[in-house]
């Protein structure tokens, strides 16, 4: 089935990932409800982590960015300030839900399994792969989505069931997920303000853009001789925020650079997302005991950028981070290097980071355009298509990165298959296959 495009023209938009963080431009706009909550905290306690800032302003439930979403702000899209891959086309999500089951179906695993996506945005990814499991005849899956803003859980209640059950989001006495609800073909679909609140059982995780929107702190190197400091917000002479640095080395300098990163004397800044790493723990230690595996997308490096890339977006421009918090978009790209050391002596095997269009391509993307292509009669759509393909496989495929996680004890039979996850062949991490008599090699 060929959907509806689904955001005319906002082809040109998919910036978010390209820009530096150098490129900000200035705004001075009066202070929202936000900056003056922020300005009253820091003239209180002194300034704030970036990593602090963006918690604040991004993921607070209701006052943060994604609380914002509704009618009359919309955060994805043409018409909002960044749109994301399963936004622009079906393509996206159809290729993520073949990769999944193509994956569920080699670990043996029968009977229930759990669905998670981290993120769901409005839930058109969820509701991609959904379509995808129903056409394969699948019918142990639910879906558990983990989501911090309440009016995204909003929409992708809308997304997913056409309705909305309740407004409210807490949990009960109890019970771990804030929501419940069956999608309009009846799969269960609960939602959760933590991955650790996710039920137990054997669980495939998906996680598109999320990491790239986790707090990050930043820091730069001159705290005194050798030493690094980290960056602050403080407050300007008429009380507008402003980057500040710490004196000389604080317990994050102290507790989170590691030496690599110390000993690079060519290094001058570096940022790093706790929160991500933490993820990473979470996941690793649930598909290790529960079974399962996970694929996280983003745009991000492998350890080896050197400019800081925390930065803001607005209507698809980049703008001053410290401009309208909880209006704008922060993010920072995703160091997967710095991930994969945090996962190391955890019982997982990790395949990638490789760019998003090496993995689609060996998934048959290609094929799947094409199909598409034959069986649509519209002109315009074809166009659509093909636009969102040159999209996904172009910059955005280079500069998107693919990883997945597998746990230890299903390396054999992955190295059986050939050493690597579909779409990860070559990726680091991947294994090629040994000649007869010969033990297999790391690549
Ligand atoms: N995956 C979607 C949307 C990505 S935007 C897509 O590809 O279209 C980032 C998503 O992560 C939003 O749904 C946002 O509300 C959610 N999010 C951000 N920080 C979060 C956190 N700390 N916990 C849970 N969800 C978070």
């Amino acid at each position: 089935m060929l959907l509806a495009r689904r955001s005319r023209g906002a082809l040109a938009a998919v910036a978010r990932a390209f820009a530096s963080a150098s490129e900000a431009v200035v705004e001075a706009a009066p202070p929202n409800a936000l900056e003056r909550f922020l300005v009253d905290k820091i003239r209180v306690s002194g300034p704030i982590t970036v990593a602090e800032y963006m918690k604040t302003a991004v993921a607070s439930s209701s006052v943060g960015y994604y609380g914002m979403h509704g009618e009359e702000k919309k955060v994805f899209g043409e018409e909002g300030d960044f749109i994301t891959a399963p936004e622009l086309t079906q393509l996206f999500g159809e290729m993520i839900g073949i990769w999944c089951y193509h994956e569920l179906a080699m670990t043996g695993h029968k009977g229930a399994w759990n669905l998670v996506e981290c993120g769901p945005g409005t839930g058109q990814l969820s509701a991609d792969l959904l379509r995808v499991f129903d056409k394969f005849g699948e019918k142990d899956v639910s879906l558990h989505l983990v989501e911090a803003s309440t009016a995204l859980i909003d929409a992708q209640e809308q997304t997913l069931c056409g309705q909305r059950t309740s407004n409210s989001s807490a949990p009960s006495e109890g019970q771990s997920w804030l929501r419940a609800n069956r999608t309009t073909t009846g799969v269960p679909v609960y939602w959760y303000a933590n991955i650790d609140d996710l039920p137990d059982g054997f669980t495939v995780v998906i996680a598109n853009e999320f990491l790239d929107a986790l707090p990050v702190h930043c820091f730069e190197r001159g705290g005194g001789k050798d030493g690094w400091c980290e960056r602050y917000i403080g407050l300007d002479g008429k009380n507008r925020l402003r980057f500040v640095r710490s004196k000389g080395e604080n317990i994050h300098t102290k507790g989170l650079i590691p030496a690599e990163v110390r000993d690079d004397t060519a290094r001058t800044s570096w940022e790093c997302a706790p929160d991500a790493g933490v993820v990473m723990h979470q996941v690793a230690g649930r598909i290790s005991s529960h079974g399962g595996f996970a694929l996280f997308i983003d745009y991000g490096h492998d350890g080896s950028r050197r400019e800081p890339s925390f930065r803001a977006y607005s209507k698809h421009k980049q703008v001053d981070p410290l401009s309208a918090p909880g209006e704008i978009d922060l993010t920072a790209d995703v160091d997967f290097g710095h991930l994969k050391r945090v996962l190391q002596g955890a019982p997982v095997a990790l395949y990638g980071p490789h760019s998003q269009r090496e993995f689609l391509a060996q998934l048959g993307i290609g094929v799947r355009l094409r199909r598409l292509i034959e069986t649509c009669d519209e002109r315009a759509k074809q166009e659509q298509l093909i636009k969102s393909y040159n999209m996904l496989m172009g910059d955005m495929g280079e500069r998107f990165l693919a990883m997945s996680i597998f746990p230890k004890t299903l390396q054999p039979l992955i190295r059986k298959r050939g050493g690597a996850p579909a779409g990860f062949n070559g990726a680091p991490g991947a294994e090629k296959v040994p000649e007869e008599g010969e033990e297999a090699k790391k690549e």
